[in-house]
């Protein structure tokens, strides 16, 4: 085996939903658009709708399509960019739910499928997606005649509990949305955390099923290992990978492992991470290169086979903290080289 090995746990995953569920009394969601975050949309929606969950939320019509396969007929699944051209016949074929963004999307989708279930997506602030305010009081009277199976709108600043956006965006979407009769839905993981007035009759949770932040008290879920393919003995004033940006300063022992940057391991990371034996934290040493990564394993004091990037002591936050980025980057970017494995 030489390439990385990518374990993902399903039940931590399942244990996750399940654990988001509980902090509402509201439906929850499973968001498994990007490929469920870069872990296999098919095994995790499989895996949640046999755990309860009754309603999946894509970013696309294609993705809808697989996870429908998945999971086969009954749970509700809702795609974010809404019904655009070209996408009606894996609409109706795959009972998807669009979550209609626009006027010409709300035309489209009844002219093309008038009686298929849709739902709304209102914008309340974020001027990313969705109706904005004036486009729903014009449109409104004639979505809601045709029962809308779910208006939604999303949160720009969930992440910072204290920021002012979450509780402008609330009442916007109050305001939007009073005296409505139809299922409401504004939180994805941030917005369940920010507690009862943000949780509608359904959530809609992503990163904090694969254990990301904000979702502190989430079950770790990916292990990433890779093997070792080389070691060696570097003296002092000997340079380490491209760009000579690692000079050994004592008598040091090299590991090169079998994975770099077009596995989703940015080159940003060669400052500063880690990666483990067993207990033990070994600094990366030089630049991470297109497949490989050189590991200072002096102070380890053995040549281990393995080493393992990601696991309960190094989760994908502390890694994107290293590249200056965030964990659902280094979830989605995991590379479609390493060999994977589903626990649970
Ligand atoms: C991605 C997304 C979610 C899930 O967000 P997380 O922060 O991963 O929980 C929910 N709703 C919408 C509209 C999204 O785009």
């Amino acid at each position: 085996m030489s390439t990385g090995h990518l374990t993902i746990d399903l039940d931590a995953i399942a244990a996750n939903w399940r654990s988001l569920d509980a902090q509402t009394a509201s439906e929850t969601a499973a968001v498994v658009k990007a490929d469920a975050y870069g872990l296999g949309a098919g095994r995790v929606a499989a895996k949640l709708a046999a755990a309860g969950a009754r309603s999946f939320c894509v970013a696309a019509t294609e993705e809808g399509a697989a996870v429908r396969a998945a999971i086969g007929p009954g749970p509700a699944i809702y795609v974010f960019s809404g019904h655009m051209i070209g996408d009606t016949s894996l609409v109706r074929d795959n009972a998807l739910t669009p979550l209609i963004n626009s006027v010409d999307q709300m035309l489209r989708h009844v002219e093309a499928l008038p009686g298929h279930p849709f739902g709304i997506q209102l914008d309340t602030g974020m001027n990313r997606l969705g109706l904005e305010p004036s486009e729903w009081s014009a449109l409104r009277a004639i979505a809601l005649d045709l029962k809308p199976a779910l208006i939604m709108s999303h949160l720009a600043c969930a992440d910072e509990p204290s920021h002012p956006m979450n509780a402008q965006q609330l009442a916007a979407f109050v305001e939007m949305t009073a005296d409505i009769d139809a299922p409401r839905s504004l939180s994805a993981t941030g917005g369940i955390l920010l507690g009862p007035d943000y949780h509608f009759d359904m959530t809609r949770p992503g990163v904090g099923l694969y254990g990301g932040a904000p979702f502190d008290a989430a079950i770790p879920v990916v292990t990433l290992d890779i093997p070792v393919i080389q070691t060696r003995d570097v003296a002092p004033g000997e340079t380490v990978g491209y760009g000579n940006t690692f000079t050994a300063t004592r008598p040091s022992r090299i590991a090169t492992i079998s994975a770099g940057y077009a596995d989703g391991l940015h080159r940003a990371l060669g400052n500063g991470l880690m990666v483990f034996s067993g207990d033990v934290a070994c600094p990366v040493a030089g630049r991470v290169s297109m497949d490989l990564i050189t590991v200072d394993i002096t102070d380890l004091g053995h040549d281990p086979d393995t080493l393992t990037l990601l696991n309960a002591r190094q989760g994908v936050d502390a890694v994107a903290a290293v590249g200056g980025t965030i964990g659902y980057e280094i979830l989605t970017a995991l590379g479609a080289r390493y060999a994977r494995s589903y626990a649970g």
